[in-house]
C-alpha cells in the first residue's frame, strides 16, 4: 500500500486564502503588519525574505523590509529593533537568522517585543507554549500541527516520536502534540535505539537535518511520517530526511519534500501576524473597566 501523500502546497494555500478572506472582509481594522530584518546577503535568507515579502503582498499584508550591511553592529540591528516596536503599523517582526558572527542573536530575538514575536523565539512566547497559554509559536511546528489537523490525523492518543530536539522546530513541535494529548517521545543525537523507538510511532516527525536518515525500516506499518528536514545534496537536489520512497510504501500518511512542510511554515507567519494585528486591536479596545479613583 502507498501512502497518502499530505500535500503542504495545497494545505498551505488554503490557510492563504482564510487569511485574505479575514483581511479582505475587515474582520480587524487595521492592515496587519510585518517587518522583516535581514542582515547582510546571504543567498538563500535572500530568497527566503524575497518569498515572505510575497505572500504578505498576496494576502494583503503590509510589509517592509530592513536591509543591513554584513558588518552591522549589534547595537544597530538592536536600535533597528527597538524602532518597530514602538512602530504601531508593524504587529510583527521576524529577524532572519542566520545573523553575522559578530551579533549574539538571542539578544536580539529577546529585544523583539513579544507582542510582536510572530516567529515565537522569545522566551516569554516559549514559556507561555510550555504553559499552554496563548502566545506566539514558531512557524514550522505550528504548520505541522495544522497539516495533521487538515488531513485528519488523530493526534488525541497517538504516540508520537520527534526526532530532533531544536529549539525552534523539535521541542516546539513536542510541546504542542503534547497539549493535543498525544504521548510525546523526544529523540536526540544521544538517543539509544532511535530505529525500535522510532517504530513504536504512530506519528514520527523527522527534524533531524540529515538526508533520508529515517528508513523504512523504522517506521510502523501505517503510521503518519512528517518529513520537516530540507537538505541540499552534492547534485543540487532538495531531500528531506526521511527516504521517501520506501518509507512511503510502509507509512499510512507522508509529506513530500519539497512540497510538505515548508509551505507551511511562511503560512503560519502570515497567520501569527493577523494574530497579532488582532491582539493589538482587543488591547487597543477599553476594556469597560472602571479606573480607581484615589483620595
Ligand atoms: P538542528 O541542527 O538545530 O537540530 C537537529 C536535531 O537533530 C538535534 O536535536 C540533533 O540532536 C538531532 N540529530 C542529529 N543527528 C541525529 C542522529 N543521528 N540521531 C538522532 N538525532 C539526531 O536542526 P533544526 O531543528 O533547525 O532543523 C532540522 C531540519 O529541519 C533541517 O534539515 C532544517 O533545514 C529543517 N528545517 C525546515 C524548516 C521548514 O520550514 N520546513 C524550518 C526549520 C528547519 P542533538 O540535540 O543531540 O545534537
Amino acid at each position: 500500500m502507498t501512502a497518502m501523500k499530505i500535500n503542504g502546497k495545497l494545505i498551505a494555500q488554503a490557510v492563504r486564502e482564510e487569511i485574505q478572506r479575514e483581511i479582505e472582509t475587515q474582520a480587524i481594522k487595521e492592515t496587519p503588519g510585518l517587518a522583516v530584518i535581514l542582515v547582510g546577503e546571504d543567498p538563500a535568507s535572500t530568497i527566503y525574505v524575497r518569498n515572505k515579502r510575497k505572500m504578505c503582498d498576496a494576502v494583503g499584508i503590509y510589509s517592509e523590509q530592513y536591509t543591513l550591511p554584513e558588518d552591522s553592529s549589534e547595537s544597530e540591528v538592536l536600535h533597528l529593533v527597538e524602532d518597530l516596536n514602538q512602530n504601531t503599523k508593524i504587529h510583527g517582526i521576524l529577524v532572519q537568522l542566520p545573523l553575522p558572527k559578530q551579533i549574539d542573536s538571542r539578544r536580539i530575538l529577546d529585544a523583539v517585543s513579544p507582542e510582536k514575536d510572530v516567529d515565537g523565539f522569545h522566551y516569554l512566547n516559549v514559556g507561555k507554549l510550555v504553559a499552554n497559554r496563548p502566545g506566539f509559536v514558531s512557524c514550522t511546528p505550528l504548520g505541522i500541527i495544522e497539516l495533521l489537523e487538515r488531513s485528519k490525523i488523530e493526534i488525541k492518543g497517538a504516540h508520537a516520536v520527534v526526532v530532533g530536539r531544536s529549539d525552534i522546530v523539535g521541542k516546539p513541535a513536542a510541546l504542542l502534540l503534547l497539549h493535543r494529548h498525544a504521548t510525546v517521545t523526544l529523540c536526540h543525537s544521544k538517543t539509544r535505539d532511535l530505529a525500535a523507538v522510532c517504530r513504536e510511532a504512530d506519528i514520527l516527525v523527522a527534524a533531524i537535518g540529515r538526508p533520508q536518515f529515517i528508513t523504512e525500516k523504522m517506521v510502523k506499518p501505517g503510521a503518519t511520517v512528517i518529513d520537516v528536514g530540507i537538505n541540499r545534496l552534492p547534485d543540487g537536489h532538495l531531500s528531506g530526511d526521511v527516504d521517501y520512497d520506501p518509507v512511503s510504501q510502509v507509512a499510512g500518511a507522508i509529506t513530500p519534500v519539497p512540497g510538505g512542510v515548508g509551505p507551511m511554515t511562511i503560512a503560519m507567519l502570515l497567520s501569527n501576524t493577523l494574530q497579532s494585528a488582532k491582539w493589538a486591536e482587543a488591547r487597543a479596545k477599553p476594556s469597560g473597566k472602571r479606573g480607581h479613583t484615589k483620595e
